[in-house]
């Protein structure tokens, strides 16, 4: 595996391996995990050579404490993705990704302007733009992204469509989890030992309404997942909407969409954990 710091060693190299074959990539913001490693392990089984970027992407972060707290493992990161055999790291500065400000402002439409959206202003802006600005670094015949944050495939997607990325596959992947059920994230390593041992009522609890939603209304299970979350230690949940997987609009009855998909966010202290369901097979 090489590790790459420059754009242009990365166009440079990626040329090369586009010319021999098809090129996956997997953007993430590093302190890897094995939700991340099954992202990767997926583009090593489809492509001939995949690259990864870590990436601290300063302008999705609205919070800046958010920003200063996000846990950085470089050295552990490189010795995992030499593990999974990836081909090319791609570990950038922030000068190198964003030599000026960017300025720009993308019309990602309804898709960014519900949940993820109205609680982090800015935040898809910022998604888009470093994505995009991936997507043209390596021009990767097809691009990894979990379904642990389900809101943001809608909007890479919606990027894409508006950049015109049209010869580029974007490969959602399912989330992965702990042996408990709580969603794997970077950021669990934030909890304390007592937080930790009630994060995983998130996941429980989505799994349980599942059976409710048979014999409750939409409202009536959206207000029991919220109860049920909110009556454990250091959870509070800062929403749950019920919404279409493909415009990401909520919906008010559970027959106002063939793919139903629940997506939480909750604050188990002050660590915020994200984590959804689907309705529907
Ligand atoms: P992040 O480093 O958190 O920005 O995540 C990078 C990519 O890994 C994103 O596409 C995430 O959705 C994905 N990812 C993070 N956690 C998980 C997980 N538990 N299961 C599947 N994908 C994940």
């Amino acid at each position: 595996m090489e590790i790459i710091r420059t754009v242009a060693e990365l166009k440079a190299k990626l040329d090369d391996a586009r010319a021999r074959g098809s090129v996956g990539l997997v953007p993430t913001m590093g302190a890897l995990h094995a939700g991340h490693l099954s992202l990767i392990e997926r583009a090593r089984k489809e492509n001939d050579t995949v690259v990864v970027s870590v990436f601290v992407n300063p302008t999705q972060f609205n919070n800046p404490t958010d920003l200063a707290t996000y846990p950085r493992t470089e050295e552990a990161d490189a010795a995992l993705l030499e593990g999974a055999g990836v081909d090319y790291a791609f570990i950038p500065s922030v000068d190198e990704v964003y030599p000026e400000p960017d300025t720009r402002v993308f019309d990602l439409g309804p898709v960014a302007e519900v949940m993820e959206g109205a609680m982090r202003p800015g935040h898809f802006n910022g998604v888009a733009q470093v994505v995009s600005k991936l997507f043209r670094f390596t021009e990767p015949t097809r691009a990894y992204f979990g379904e642990k944050d389900f809101q943001q495939i809608a909007v890479i997607r919606k990027m894409a469509e508006i950049e015109g990325f049209k010869n580029l596959e974007i490969v959602d992947c399912p989330i992965k989890r702990e042996a408990d059920g709580l969603a794997l994230s970077s950021r669990n390593v934030r909890l304390s030992a007592e937080q930790r041992s009630v994060a995983p009522a998130i996941a429980m609890t989505l799994r349980a309404s599942l059976i409710k939603a048979r014999d409750m209304s939409l409202a009536e299970t959206k207000q029991w997942v919220i109860d049920t979350i909110n009556r454990y230690p250091f959870m509070q949940v800062e929403y749950y909407e019920i919404v279409d997987a493909l415009t990401m609009q909520p919906i008010a009855e559970w027959s106002d969409s063939e793919r139903p998909v629940g997506c939480i966010t909750v604050f188990c202290g002050d660590v915020r954990l994200i984590d959804n369901i689907k309705y529907s097979l």
